[in-house]
């Protein structure tokens, strides 16, 4: 017999817990044995006996947070079959950062899959987002909502390189969270035939050179020196989000704030935090494809972990899908209310991942 949905996964203090594997899946706390779907601060803590993940999810770890970030780690191979206790586990690409995979658990006929963070829409740095027929669904809701219509990313970035021209004496700094969007927005801009190099806040140097290293093309990219700001006019500064309104982007010529993040679309946001130039380039799936997304699974069931969750949840009703917001705490839709997670000393300029689930 099949067993019910809710004996292979049920929710606890800690996040979602799988009784007859014994593990948790991006745990909020500190556990002896946790699945990492993504290297986002809200999905990745440090401090877990045992993590299993994708080699690029744990090589990111291990830059975020130091090669101790947990006791014994194990790499899991996209779709390779891992037996954890009674249940099955595989990985499969989610198309949201590098590394990033859905989890699909499955007993005795039953299989639910708990996609992490994902998107449908191109991305050249990471794998796209595979569809994994399941009976249950995990899903998030960051963009639930059917306001929420993310353009294609290249136009965002098109813009970005118009202003660029329009201004050719002015800064044009772009805050993007450290993990995947910066990169994103780079391999953007290169694919669009921009071959200046592209100057790096210290925060975004670690994981940019980590994605290097994983052989995705970024062009050149230089850090920015304090004394050199003055003379950057012209040039494009990624920076993390936070920076866009600080002190350090004063000492730029003149420059045009910019920020790369699916929230771009609501324009009050923007406005509240000061950006000239915004860009709405998102990591997340947004309405219509979470959507499709759950048509294509087949799922006859939905959970949706945090965001946005009453209206999917009732989009899934409409459609004969029996579906449950799980209002799971501590996964940030924006992150920038989350605490900083703790690194070992010395490596401050890792930059804050706070501001970075996101978006
Ligand atoms: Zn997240
Ligand atoms: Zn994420």
């Amino acid at each position: 017999m099949a067993p019910r949905p809710t004996d292979l996964l049920t929710l606890t203090r800690e996040g979602l817990y799988c009784p007859p594997g014994d593990f948790h899946i991006d745990p909020v706390r500190p556990v002896p044995r946790a699945l990492i779907t993504h290297g986002h601060a809200d999905h990745a803590r440090a401090g877990h006996g045992a993590v299993l993940a994708t080699p690029e999810t744990l090589r990111i770890m291990a830059v975020r947070y130091g090669e101790e970030f947990c006791r014994t780690r194990q790499e899991a191979r996209l779709g390779e079959a891992i037996r954890m206790g009674g249940v099955t586990v595989r990985f499969h690409p989610a198309g949201h950062v590098l590394g990033s995979a859905q989890v699909a658990i499955e007993q005795g006929g039953c299989r639910i899959v708990n996609s992490g963070d994902y998107k449908r829409a191109r991305d050249p740095t990471c794998l796209g987002f595979e569809v994994v027929p399941c009976d249950v669904f995990i899903t998030e809701a960051t963009f639930g909502l059917p306001v929420f219509r993310h353009p294609v990313a290249r136009d965002e970035v098109r813009k970005l390189l118009d202003s660029v021209r329009l201004f050719p004496e002015r800064t044009h700094i772009v805050g993007a969270y450290a993990l995947g969007k910066a990169q994103r927005v780079m391999a953007l801009l290169r694919e669009e035939g921009f071959s200046d190099p592209i100057y790096l806040h210290g925060a975004m140097e670690k994981l940019t050179d980590l994605y290097r290293r994983e052989g995705i093309p970024l062009g050149e990219t230089i850090k920015v020196v304090a004394a050199e700001r003055p003379k950057l006019g012209g040039r494009i500064v990624i920076c993390p989000p936070s920076a866009i309104q600080d002190l350090w982007s004063r000492k730029f010529p003149d420059p045009v704030t910019s920020f790369a993040s699916g929230w771009m679309q609501v324009r009050a946001r923007a406005r509240q935090k000061g950006v000239e130039l915004p860009l709405i380039v998102s990591d997340h799936s947004d309405w219509d494809d979470l959507c499709r997304t759950i048509r294509d699974t087949g799922a006859a069931e939905v959970w949706v972990t945090h965001g946005q969750e009453d209206a999917l949840v009732h989009w899934c009703g409409t459609q004969g899908i029996k579906a449950k917001p799980l209002h799971m705490l501590g996964y940030g839709d924006e992150g920038e209310a989350e605490p900083e997670p703790q690194e070992p000393a010395g490596t401050s300029t890792a930059g804050p991942p706070a501001a970075e689930s996101a978006a």
